[in-house]
């Protein structure tokens, strides 16, 4: 395959692709396949030969599409959405075009610039102050990763990355029960132990399920006086579960009080903070050190792109950077290097999609979509309500609630029930020791009319259980 063929398979894959989106809604969401079933079917031993593209071609589009969950059909109500606005699309087919590799600015000019300004629209789309700047990652978990790592050496007065934790005092991270696994997968892989992530309880009542600030003020001092080191705290803004948010400026005040940095995850609620009137979920977010959120999620720009904030850089290049020899960029030592801000040196060329998307779409247009997800997630939910035996367990944060049917038994045969039918998708959780099914709005070429069949297929499938 030469490039004269990529231009004929690049505008087959494009109308594939307009077609591929447009029957989505004739489509399961989730394949009716076994595990296995798939792989049998390409099982083949490594070609020794060339294969003609059209051969490639008709066996991926006669294999693959029947096997895949499909992230962007309009009722996927699953996990969170990652929606992938065309415009990002055609983005990452630019960037894959170009194919380089942007890991010092001197590898890839316009990506590390583009970078710069795409985080500062991000922004100040997001009403952030102008102190901020900030990196692209591939996912949040890097970031919070990243994060808790510069906890770890801003603890140990960044002596932890040469001396190593043999000597180290006992370090905290304090967290919420409500935030993301990856904070715990965090403070494992930054050997700071997950017996050393401290779950704060959360206030009894409290309507978003925030972390109790007094009980992280007394956690920290109790630890203090054990002779341990506290690091750092991670917060959450629309946590995976049920959509929890901490509140922001009373638990950064304690965190603050204590000489410790802030770390918000925000990976999924961020995106809606373009809309002002939600921006009460994290009241007090200014004060932050350090934030991440996906555009990748609810925004449109397609996996992989996650967005982390910085007040300052420093600590975090001194806990991930390094510079040898082969890197050095001879004069230019003080330009902005991303690799020295993440874990991976390799990087992708992220910014282009956003870029894109953002003039693409405007922002207008991406809070049209946003908005009209929460109004229609509140409406399924009071349809949900109503329906018999139907209990709505945590009303929508955003556009995220959770329901059960009767008990817990049935709750889960019920799902099951809704994903072997195939007409929307739905995961579970468990809230408060019960089985519950989550629902989120998020797809981006979901109508309301795609919403309401939420309640319609709970009804039809729930009446004979
Ligand atoms: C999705 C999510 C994550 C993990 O995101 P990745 O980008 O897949 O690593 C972390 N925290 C929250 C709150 C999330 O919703």
């Amino acid at each position: 395959m030469n490039h004269d063929d990529l231009v004929t398979w690049s505008a087959k894959a494009a109308e594939w692709t307009r077609d591929y989106h447009k029957s989505l809604r004739d489509r399961p969401v989730r394949p009716k396949i076994a595990p296995g079933e798939f792989l049998a079917k390409i099982e083949a031993p490594v070609p020794e030969q060339p294969d003609p593209v059209d051969a490639i071609f008709d066996d991926f589009t006669q294999l693959v599409p029947d096997a895949m969950t499909h992230w962007q059909h309009p009722r996927f109500f699953a996990y969170f959405p990652g929606n992938a606005a065309p415009a990002s699309m055609l983005a990452e087919q630019l960037a894959n075009a170009m194919a380089a590799q942007a890991m010092l600015w001197q590898t890839a000019p316009a990506a590390n610039e583009m970078e710069d300004l795409t985080i500062r629209w991000l922004r100040d789309g997001l009403g952030l102050p102008a102190d901020f700047t900030g990196t692209i990652h591939d996912s949040a978990t890097t970031a919070t990763f990243s994060a808790v790592t510069t906890m770890r050496e801003l603890a140990l007065g960044h002596e932890g990355v040469t001396k190593g934790l043999a000597n180290a005092p006992t370090l905290r991270i304090y967290a919420s029960a409500q935030t993301h696994s990856s904070v715990d997968k965090a403070v494992r892989l930054s050997g700071i132990g997950q017996d050393n992530l401290v779950k704060v309880p959360t206030i009894p009542g409290h309507p978003t399920w925030s972390m109790d600030p007094n009980a992280l003020d007394q956690l920290i001092r109790d630890d203090i006086a054990a002779g341990l080191k506290p690091a750092g705290v991670v917060l959450c803004v629309g946590g995976t579960s049920i959509g929890a948010c901490d509140l922001i400026g009373e638990c950064i005040a304690v965190a603050h009080a204590h000489g410790l940095t802030v770390h918000v995850d925000a990976a999924w609620a961020g995106s809606a903070m373009i809309c002002e009137e939600f921006r009460p979920l994290w009241a007090g977010i200014e004060a932050a050190d350090s934030i991440v959120f996906n555009p990748h999620k609810w925004l449109g720009a397609q996996f992989d792109c996650a967005v982390q904030f910085l007040r300052d850089p420093a600590p975090q290049i001194g806990a991930m950077g390094l510079r040898p020899d082969y890197l050095k960029t001879q004069g230019a030592e003080d330009i902005v290097n991303y690799n020295e801000w993440t874990l991976p040196l390799g990087r992708r060329f992220r910014a282009l999609k956003l870029w894109f998307l953002l003039r693409a779409e405007g922002l207008t247009g991406l809070r049209t979509r946003i908005r009209n997800h929460v109004t229609w997630s509140h409406e399924a939910a009071d349809a949900i309500a109503a329906l018999k035996g139907f209990e709505i367990t945590t009303p929508p944060i955003l556009s995220l609630f959770s329901f059960r049917f009767e008990n817990d038994a049935k709750t889960a045969e019920l799902l099951d029930r809704v994903n072997r039918d195939g007409r929307i998708y739905l995961t579970q959780t468990n809230h408060n020791g019960s089985f519950v099914i989550r629902v989120q709005v998020g797809q981006f070429d979901c109508t309301r009319d795609d919403v309401m069949m939420i309640p319609t297929v709970l009804s039809e499938l729930s009446h004979d259980l």
